[in-house]
């Protein structure tokens, strides 16, 4: 089909034509590969790009697909891996609407996504999106397809034009991402405090000291990068109601909010790290009944909570407080994911959801980190020695790293 330009004076052509040239992003986007891996019963889609970019996936019925939305991109995939197996039955894409492109895979049979996370390039290696999903009953699918990973917003993100001489815009230092006065400032909550200890451990380990330790390791290691403020909301061992944590948060603008914790349960063999994030109903039992323990933390130092939680259950319909949660969940996917390629012993569902009062900031992307369980005498011990807490901070440093190089 003709461009409707075709039609129009010269100038007005060149006019347009200069429109095009500029409106298109400096560094276009190319899909490279799309590569696909089944290890028992779940299935890796591995999706290769020329550079970071934001991006979005969930299910879809009617037939069962699984959805990738991307920033409009140049598909320059060779080969697609369709073959059986692999439960996959065909992949098709194409634009979406202006600025975004979307990726269908149809699928074999209803499944659900698991993890959807990023790894930054790095020697040679493309940026990668690598999407986990598993086969799910029909009625599991009809409840979770709709569960949206990753961190492009649910509004229509389109390229901005680049009029900008490049001279206006210095090149990005390669220590950091942002000049000081816009480097993000991460809150690091540690749990409990004064007169709640939080979990307890075996030789007197109280959850109150190791996570604020951990807090102290973690500011020390962000802060060593020169990308980041932090802010921790107790450096001593004092009690906080979990309201004016977030309050603390909110009232220093914070960019994200992570509050660390060590959890305890009444199988002692049970260990591993999890991240939670916020949702109106629990993932699980399990997760019901710890974000009641950690909730209680307010109940044991005699105080009552305040009207904050009807204020919040209002704006958890909100669509600003289903973006945050959406970042909150891409973030804390790149935490497993990190945890999981560092040897950092996670659960195996080890991201989880629930409605912890500490995470309802509407407008701060929050995550609480179970680091582990003091319940578990070995991980116990492990928490409370600096080299184990140094290769979490490392960790939870890198996962940050990702994300605010992603989102921003
Ligand atoms: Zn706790």
């Amino acid at each position: 089909m003709l461009s409707p330009a075709f039609r129009l004076p010269a100038t007005v052509c060149l006019f347009v034509f200069l429109i095009a040239a500029f409106a298109r992003p400096v560094q276009a986007l190319d899909v490279n590969s799309l590569r696909v891996g089944v290890q028992g019963d779940k299935t890796r889609l591995v999706i290769e790009l020329s550079e970071p970019a934001k991006f979005r996936t969930f299910m879809l019925d009617g037939p069962v697909r699984l959805v990738v939305d991307l920033p409009t991109y140049n598909w320059q995939v060779k080969s697609i891996p369709t073959e059986k197996g692999r439960g996959i039955k065909q992949v098709r894409q194409g634009p979406l609407q202006p600025g975004m492109s979307r990726v269908v895979i149809d699928l074999e049979k209803p499944s659900l996504v698991h993890a959807a996370f990023v790894i930054p390039a790095t020697n040679g290696q493309r940026h990668k999106i690598v999407i986990d999903f598993k086969p799910s009953t029909q009625s599991e699918f009809m409840k979770g397809k709709a569960k949206v990973y990753g961190n492009m917003s649910a509004r229509t993100e389109t390229a901005k034009p680049a009029f900008k001489a490049p001279a206006d815009q210095p090149p990005p230092s390669s220590t950091q991402y942002f000049p000081q006065a816009k480097r993000p400032l991460i809150v690091v909550d540690a749990g409990h405090g004064g007169d709640d200890p939080g979990a307890l451990g075996s030789q007197g380990l109280r959850e109150k000291n190791i996570t604020l330790a951990m807090a102290k390791d973690l500011k020390a290691k962000l802060e060593g990068t020169g990308r980041y403020r932090v802010q921790l909301t107790r450096s001593t061992d004092v009690f906080i109601r979990l309201s004016e944590r977030v309050a603390i948060a909110r009232r220093a603008n914070a960019d994200m909010f992570i509050s660390l914790h060590a959890d305890s349960i009444s199988r002692p063999s049970v260990h591993g790290a999890s991240i939670y994030t916020l949702s109106e109903r629990a993932s699980d039992a399990e997760t019901e009944k710890l974000a009641a323990r950690e909730n209680r933390a307010d109940a044991i130092a005699g105080l009552n909570l305040d009207t904050q939680d009807e204020d919040v259950a209002n704006i958890l319909v909100d669509l600003a407080m289903r973006d945050t949660m959406n970042q909150s969940k891409f973030f804390a996917n790149n935490v497993v994911g990190i945890f999981r390629s560092n040897g950092i012993d996670t659960l195996d569902i080890a991201h989880r959801f629930a409605g912890f009062a500490v995470l309802k900031a509407p407008d701060i992307p929050s995550v609480l980190i179970e680091t582990g369980y003091m319940s578990n005498d070995r991980e116990a011990q492990a928490l409370s020695t600096p080299e184990y807490r140094d290769r979490l901070a490392t960790a939870i440093t890198r996962s940050i790293d990702i994300y605010f190089a992603t989102v921003k």
